[in-house]
């Protein structure tokens, strides 16, 4: 990968006195006297040519989607930590790809050239020290004159800077809110080089969004839009721009933009949006966010939920009243006793949702990229040879899901619980189950196939296909036992309200087992009477959210509420 270089000539550096060499005005002046060297692949920084939609290699060289995963992914509730963490200040991928700070090698004050001549002939791979040095000045939260220093050096000793070293130094600049270099770093490389790659630009935007001069993010966004699709995090840093300065309505137009070009926004967009005025202008407007999130089953994380509850109660009037609340089995609000909408599908629900499921997932393109067409065919036969079953287990998933024995014996504790609960048991399996082995005991197998019925698929088959057609072939009342969430079915579903329906159709029929399986004792945990999703009537809303620190396992849903009622 070529780099871009700066060429110094050397002979300028040699009139200029090197401890000067790190002050803004010098650093500003060093640009003014380079000599753009073109490279191989042109006068572009890597990632410019991509097109949208393509990976693309960040300047960090890590390799990310053009548009990031939407929030309601599988791993929704790790993704939710891990923003968490990210706004303490704790996140590796937050401007950059930290490294460790081990190793106490980082100045505490600028250093002359000579200094950091001796300190690079002590680093133990030298070849890439200003590299690695910046990088560590990011993770430390160094001193941006000991940044500044280091430039200055490499400068003096090479004659270069390269665009790797000035982009780390960048990401230094505006991880450090260190304006004045951002802008000056901005004249620099605007000076200096033609195009920039759109991690550069990803960082202007963030470093200029936070000063006066933050309407210039929206022409940045413009060059970032000639090329790919801004990222949301684009949008949420020219957002925050916008609303800190006081300019809502920008705010509204960007997050509109964004919507419109199917990026999916994130919740410190919508918190930005919800702490950015207390009145009644953007009401329909923040109305939509939270359908938004119904239809998508999005749960807002907690500094979220706190914003949703401030905006509410900031409204002229005192017209709401919010307050934490928890629902209890029978689907009723502790705080405000209202009702809460049952998990159950209506017939006309059920029927919608199993045709389109049938027609878009089972008969679907994509279902044969996880079995073959002869081996549905024989299932299909097969289930409609049995009478209805009341439950259908993923074996597989199901026998991995206790420490204790084998996975056999784990699978046969599940089947005779159930079969003794006086339910019919569907068992989907791999042929790889029938061969006797440490972990598929023969005896435990055959106990397995005299209580319930079997079916095995090839080993190389997935089970979602043959779970979803036998569960919604028996029926309504029909569940299924399995930890995966078949994510993957979203995708070929037609539109929101089938996705929703789908979503669903799996809170109120999937049986979870518990974290710590005991095989003495199988104890299911129990599928709550009401749906956990966002809900509202004109009087009140109730808004499921995630509690800071607590992690939820994808395939539960949050046990604490918001209740937000009108007061009468
Ligand atoms: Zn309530």
């Amino acid at each position: 990968m070529g780099s871009l270089l700066f060429s110094y000539t050397r002979a300028h550096f040699k009139k200029v006195n090197p401890r000067l060499i790190y002050s803004r005005t010098h650093l500003f002046f060093m640009h003014k006297n380079v000599q753009c060297l073109s490279t191989r692949e042109g006068n572009k920084p890597p990632g410019v040519y991509k097109k949208q939609g393509i990976k693309q290699k960040d300047y960090l060289g890590k390799e990310r989607q053009a548009r990031p995963k939407s929030v309601f992914d599988a791993g929704t509730a790790s993704r939710t930590a891990e923003f968490q963490k990210r706004k303490m200040g704790d996140d590796p991928h937050e401007d950059g790809r930290k490294v460790s700070a081990k190793g106490g090698d980082i100045p505490s004050h600028p250093l002359t050239v000579t200094e950091w001549k001796n300190l690079k002939e002590n680093f133990k791979i030298p070849q890439r020290f200003e590299v690695r040095m910046m990088e560590k000045m990011l993770v430390a939260n160094t001193d941006i004159d000991v940044a500044k220093s280091l430039l200055a050096f490499v400068a003096m000793e090479t004659g270069t800077l390269s665009y790797e070293l000035l982009l780390r130094y960048l990401t230094v600049c505006v991880h450090g809110s260190h304006h004045t270099e951002v802008f000056d770093m901005y004249d620099i490389m605007k000076n200096r080089f033609k195009t920039l790659d759109m991690g550069a630009y990803s960082l202007f935007v963030k470093g200029f969004s936070r000063t006066e001069r933050w309407q210039e993010c929206l022409l940045l966004l413009e060059t970032i839009k000639k090329v790919i699709t801004p990222s949301a995090r684009n949008y949420a840093d020219a957002i925050n721009g916008a609303v800190q300065h006081g300019d809502t309505a920008t705010g509204w137009r960007l997050y509109d933009e964004m919507m419109e070009k199917g990026v999916n926004p994130r919740q410190d967009i919508w918190q930005l949006l919800f702490n950015s005025g207390s009145d009644l202008s953007s009401e329909s407007k923040l109305h939509s966010i939270l359908f938004y999130m119904r239809e998508n089953q999005i749960y807002p994380d907690e500094a979220l939920a706190r914003s949703i509850k401030a905006w509410f109660e900031s409204l002229p009037g005192n017209q709401w009243k919010g307050s934490w609340a928890t629902i209890n089995a029978r689907g009723v609000c502790q705080s405000c006793k209202a009702g809460l909408e049952s998990i159950q599908l209506s017939e006309d629900e059920y029927r919608q949702l199993r045709d389109s499921v049938m027609r878009d997932v089972i008969e679907g393109p994509d279902v044969f990229n996880k079995t073959t067409p002869e081996e549905l065919e024989t299932f299909k036969r097969f289930v409609k040879r049995k009478p209805p079953f009341d439950v259908v287990i993923d074996g597989l998933n199901v026998a991995n899901s206790s420490t204790q024995g084998n996975q056999s014996e784990t699978l046969l504790a599940v089947v005779s619980q159930l079969v003794q609960d006086g339910l019919r048991v569907l068992v989907l399996g791999r042929k790889h189950m029938l061969r006797p082995s440490r972990s598929w005991d023969r005896g435990n197998m055959s106990l397995i196939q005299k209580k319930a019925d079997c079916f095995f698929t090839e080993n190389i088959s997935e089970d979602d296909p043959f779970l979803l057609y036998a569960a919604l072939h028996s029926g309504n009342h029909c569940k299924f036992v399995s930890r995966d969430l078949m994510r993957d079915h979203k995708a070929c579903l037609p539109n929101s309200s089938t996705r929703r329906l789908f979503f669903k159709w799996q809170r109120g029929h999937q049986m979870v087992l518990p974290n710590f399986l005991s095989l003495r004792r199988i104890v299911f945990q129990q599928i709550p009477s009401y749906d956990t999703i966002i809900q509202t009537d004109d009087n009140c809303w109730h808004i499921p959210y995630d509690p800071q620190w607590v992690e939820r396992c994808t395939y539960e849903v949050p046990k604490t509420w918001l209740c937000l009622t009108r007061n009468k």
